[in-house]
């Protein structure tokens, strides 16, 4: 056992993480283990997770079905409980802040300062939940002939989260807490780089009295434990975010039962900045949007679209002020931008950096791989700006997701908005101008789940989250976000008293039979 201090929190490391089926913490079944090294140190282990066996999902599963089936505890129709359960984990995560975020930094690798402002930002998704769990209204319309169609919504049953490591709170968060609020039971399967995060959701949860079995959380690789999870005949729901290329085979899967699906998935976002911005102000938004969490972030500004006659200035600014920033340990309070969450992830945006170089784009800042002192142990990388990039090139068109910009110019409005649709993605855009008419001639166009004008990567708990394209279907968050977790169901009441119906008869003689 070795241990990690901040301040005046100091935690044992490895942490063992358990299995959470039927609110207890319990081992593997089959006692298989794996371990999540620290990305900023990458000899540290930081913690030994247990691999749920099919024995223990299929436990989980059948357990969350038979709450919700059988209404145990009167989960599913005693929504005060419900409501004051939520209130409670948020509260609980909130007086907690800053240990969770300890641990969220060491895990994730974001920034500390970054990591305490995501823990509470997953405390007020639970609270914007709690508060919703009473106001799950139906409808009625008193029909022409007299009789009533009654409209219920209804929880959507068993739902199955699968979540990333990129924003481990807040992504779970929005899943777990509507799925909650609407009366549904939860299997979750964390992202396996950030299993200590999760571990304080489902603490807080069964701290606040969630009863046994409600929500069950299961470990292990996505490619077995996860598919196998989502493709559960016992599920009625999955909820997923994570890559597209994830999303497209989850949602061929969920075919085979119809299973209903809430994806959010990858982006490729531009910002636009048009020749009226404030540059000064243009420039910290592209900063903090793109190379916010190493730019490991579905929102991030990945392509900058500027007009022409601002393009040098922007640049010039861009490459300075992305330059300034300190790129150290996550739990340094001086740090702005943390290690890239792992190996694979490195490899994969020294790669994209490869590419730019060797297709002889112009580089407006020159970083890459760091070396020397901590850096030697940790996936830190420094920003690549990339100038003038071809809007068809790789570089302009995948998702990178880390610190690196593709610099686009461009000479009209018409011409901005064709480049900033002709990806596969529609996730987020960001628009600069001074002009709100121009703004928002702009905004209609773009093809985009959200549009900041003059801001880039707020996200209104009450708002809404989600992509156009293939960056996902439906959306999370807001009103729209429980939507997701209802069904919707029609009873049909006469109130005639009598079964005579006339259209009956025009369709069938049924008198004379
Ligand atoms: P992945 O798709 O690799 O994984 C996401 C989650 O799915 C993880 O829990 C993973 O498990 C699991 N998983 C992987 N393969 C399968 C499978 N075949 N069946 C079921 N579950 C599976 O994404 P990342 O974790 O790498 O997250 C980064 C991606 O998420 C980026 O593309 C980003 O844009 C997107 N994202 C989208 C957001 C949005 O709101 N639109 C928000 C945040 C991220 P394991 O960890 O074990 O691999």
């Amino acid at each position: 056992m070795s241990t990690v201090s901040y301040g005046k929190f100091t935690i044992e490391i490895p942490v063992r993480v358990k299995l959470f089926i039927d609110g207890e913490e319990v081992s593997s079944s089959k006692g298989k283990t794996f371990t999540r090294e620290n990305p900023a140190q990458f000899d540290q282990t930081i913690a030994i997770i247990e691999e749920a066996s099919t024995d223990d999902l299929n436990r989980a599963v059948d357990l969350a079905r038979e709450v919700f089936d059988k209404d145990k505890y009167g989960w599913v129709t005693n929504y005060r409980q419900r409501l004051r359960i939520l209130y409670k984990t948020a509260e609980i995560l909130r007086e907690d802040a800053d240990r969770i975020a300890v641990i969220v930094a060491l895990e994730n690798g974001m920034p500390i300062r970054q990591a305490k402002a995501h823990v509470l930002a997953a405390a007020e998704v639970f609270e914007f939940y709690a508060g919703l769990a009473d106001k799950v209204y139906g409808d009625s319309i008193v029909l022409s002939n007299g009789n009533v169609s009654l409209i219920f919504k209804e929880p959507v049953g068993v739902v199955a989260a699968v979540s990333p490591w990129n924003f481990p709170m807040t992504q779970a968060a929005r899943k777990i807490a509507p799925a909650l609020a609407a009366g549904c039971t939860v299997v979750w399967k964390p992202a396996s780089y950030t299993p200590m995060s999760a571990m304080e959701i489902y603490r807080a949860l069964a701290k606040a009295g969630l009863p046994k079995g409600v929500v069950n959380v299961i470990y292990g690789p996505g490619a077995t434990v996860g598919n196998e999870l989502v493709r559960h005949p016992r599920i009625d729901y999955v909820s997923f975010t994570g890559e597209t290329t994830t999303g497209k085979l989850i949602m061929q899967q969920a075919a085979a039962g119809i299973k209903r699906i809430g994806l959010e998935l990858g982006g490729k976002n531009p910002g636009i900045v048009f020749d009226d911005a404030n540059i000064e102000e243009a420039v910290r938004a592209i900063v903090f949007g793109g190379l916010r969490n190493t730019g490991q972030a579905c929102g991030a500004i990945s392509r900058v679209l500027v007009h022409e006659s601002v393009h040098e200035k922007l640049v010039n600014r861009l490459a300075e002020v992305a330059k300034g920033l300190v790129i150290g340990y996550p739990l340094d309070d001086n740090t702005d931008m943390g290690p890239l969450v792992s190996k694979a992830q490195e490899e994969k945006v020294l790669g994209y950096i490869d590419f730019g170089k060797k297709a002889g784009f112009k580089v407006a800042l020159d970083g890459g791989k760091l070396s020397g002192g901590i850096y030697d142990k940790g996936y830190f990388v420094s920003p690549v700006i990339f100038d003038d990039v071809d809007p068809k090139s790789r570089l302009a068109q995948e998702e990178i997701f880390g610190p690196v910009i593709a610099v686009i110019p461009f000479k009209t409005e018409q011409e901005a908005i064709e480049i900033a649709n002709n990806v596969i993605y529609g996730l987020t855009a960001s628009i600069f101008t001074k002009d709100p008419a121009k703004a928002l001639r702009v905004a209609r166009k773009l093809q985009a789940g959200t549009v900041w004008i003059n801001d880039a990567y707020t996200q209104p708990t009450e708002g809404i989250w989600g992509g156009y394209k293939q960056s996902g279907i439906g959306r999370e968050l807001g009103l729209y976000g429980l939507e997701e977790f209802l069904e919707i169901k029609q009873v049909y009441v006469d109130t005639t008293g009598s079964l005579d119906r006339p259209h009956w008869r025009t369709v069938m003689k049924i008198d004379k039979l």
